[in-house]
């Protein structure tokens, strides 16, 4: 009892979880695939094309750098060999002769462009002359550290960054010596560059400042101070504590990914100047490289995402093709099982496996239909005589009571039927039975049902047939019977009792009853007869 309850509370678990249908699985085997087909091929686009955008981004800076690095680098032997020029040709000059000198450095100064002004020192470190023109230098002392050291050094010289005590401007200078023939000491021209004003630095490079996609370079002193910055704000500033700075005063050149003083992680290229002691590095923020990678995803899913649609709308359509013979086979087997339909014909399908299932499923069901068939026929038929048996003759006599429609019923038994068998054998008594049966159901109409009863007895019910009809019907059966040429070679005759529904019982069992009392009259009465059963009036 437990254990029953048990299997039965897990048909029923097994009954509420939802199934899923073929066609649903195959669609979102599919989906899911192709989802991660594009999410795999996605993460790896990503992250291959992210290390190659950041090589790239760094052997561009890197040699950006180098570029500039040799520029910067012709740019100051070219200044300083305009510079050794000039001072190959003023120990010829008077220098008192002050306008020739002012007007000799102005044409230095303006036939190059290297410098924003040029100042001529004599032996004794007194300024001469200055281009621009200045009043206030003229005939003064050398005063800045930078020029003091050149002149101290009577040789070529390039300074670092520094800012004038005077005009507080921030400087290079770049000096060369004056000897006379006799290589006497004369002096030095020297040539100032301005950093934060117009100078040759921007003038070479000013076009590279900034590009679109926000890279930009700056050029550190050997001190680490800022000489050229797109942000002129900054220039002087000292950021020796950045971490490609800090290589570069190592004398180091190269490239890498670091975090700049301001925290933002950039790619950079980095390169020494040899001739002034420099350092040039170009720099991307690393930011730039992700927008470019997200762009170019952004532009991969654009155009992947409709062919990938297209393509999983077709697989979808294909895996429902595939699927549609088993769908159709398992609804055809619920409505087969549920009794619903016929069994419809085989239609050939173009998968093999679809169409072998297909095939035997159909084959099995048209089997198993025939075989209940023959079932139900075995059970609501009386073997030998073919008649419907008793069994089918109770059902139909209590449906047509449910529908309640009017009816009657005639019970037949054979007149001294053991004697038949006692006389002629039992097999001609069955022979007998098959006759009687024949000609009773030759005399009924289709929708009347006959039946064997059981032994020599049969029913016959007649549908929207009262007893007097009954009584007509039930009398030709008796005289066929008692005129037909029998197996035996003697007549047989039967004995007939009938009754009416709803007119003599409302009750199946009651019904029977009368009519069967009705033919114990008709054989109390000396048989071969048919009797009527008579109600008592009330
Ligand atoms: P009555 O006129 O009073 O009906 O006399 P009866 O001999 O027909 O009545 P009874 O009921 O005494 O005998 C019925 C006989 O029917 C008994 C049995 O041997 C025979 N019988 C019953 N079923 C079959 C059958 O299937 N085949 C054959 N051959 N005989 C059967
Ligand atoms: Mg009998
Ligand atoms: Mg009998």
């Amino acid at each position: 009892m437990i254990a029953e309850n048990k299997a039965s509370r897990l048909q029923g678990k097994v009954r509420n979880i939802k199934k899923i249908s073929l066609t649903a699985l195959l669609s979102g085997l599919v989906s899911i695939s192709v989802l991660m087909t594009l999410t795999i091929m996605f993460i790896s686009s990503y992250t291959s094309q992210k290390q190659s955008l950041i090589d790239n981004t760094l052997s561009l800076n890197y040699s950006s750098a180098a570029q500039m690095s040799q520029t910067l680098d012709s740019l100051f032997q070219s200044m300083q060999n305009s510079l050794k020029y000039a001072a190959d040709y003023f120990p010829q000059m008077d220098y008192s002769d002050t306008e020739k000198l002012d007007s000799t450095l102005e044409l230095i100064r303006s036939s190059s462009n290297f410098f924003n002004s040029v100042t001529l020192v004599d032996d004794k470190g007194v300024i001469r002359s200055a281009s621009p023109y200045s009043n206030k230098n003229i005939g003064m002392q050398i005063s800045s550290n930078a020029a003091k050291k050149a002149f101290e050094s009577r040789a070529s010289y390039i300074s670092e960054a520094y800012q004038s005590p005077l005009s507080k401007r921030r400087i290079v200078f770049v000096s060369e010596p004056i000897f006379d023939a006799a290589g006497v000491f004369k002096g030095m021209i020297g040539g100032n560059i301005f950093l934060q004003e117009n100078n040759i630095l921007n003038l070479s490079f000013g076009s590279q400042l900034k590009t679109s996609n926000g890279s930009y370079f700056f050029i550190v002193d050997a001190k680490g101070t800022l000489l050229f910055h797109p942000d002129t704000k900054r220039i002087g500033e000292n950021i020796s504590k950045n971490e490609v700075v800090q290589k570069l005063l190592d004398n180091q050149t190269g490239k890498e990914q670091y975090k700049n003083l301001a925290g933002v992680d950039s790619l950079a290229g980095y390169q020494k100047v040899p001739a002034t002691d420099w350092g040039v590095v170009v720099v991307s923020p690393t930011q730039t490289v992700y927008d470019q990678l997200n762009e170019h995803i952004r532009m991969l899913l654009l155009y992947t995402s409709v062919p990938f649609l297209i393509l999983t709308l077709i697989v979808i359509r294909v895996a429902r093709k595939l699927a549609s013979p088993f769908v159709y086979l398992a609804d055809l087997v619920h409505q087969v099982d549920q009794g619903k339909v016929d069994l419809p014909t085989m239609r050939p399908h173009w998968n093999r496996e679809a169409d072998l299932l297909t095939r035997t499923v159909l084959g099995a069901l048209a089997n198993f239909r025939k075989q209940t068939d023959q079932l139900t026929y075995d059970a609501r038929t009386d073997v030998l005589t073919g008649m419907t048996n008793r069994r089918t003759f109770e059902e139909v006599i209590q449906q047509w009571i449910d529908e309640q429609v009017t009816f009657s019923i005639i019970v037949i038994d054979i007149d001294r039927f053991k004697s038949i068998n006692d006389t002629y054998g039992h097999h001609a008594g069955d022979q007998v039975l098959k006759h009687i049966a024949g000609l009773i159901k030759l005399a009924v109409r289709p929708q009347d049902v006959s039946s064997r009863f059981g032994g020599e007895e049969f029913v016959v019910l007649l549908r929207h047939t009262e007893s007097d009809t009954a009584y007509q019907i039930a009398e030709y059966i008796r005289i066929s019977v008692e005129a037909s040429i029998m197996p035996v070679d003697r007549s047989v005759t039967i004995s007939a009792g009938i009754a009416e529904y709803p007119l003599h019982s409302s009750s199946a069992t009651e019904l029977f009853h009368l009519a069967d009392n009705a033919l114990y009259q008709a054989k109390e009465e000396g048989r071969n007869r048919t009797v009527t059963i008579q109600t008592v009036e009330k």
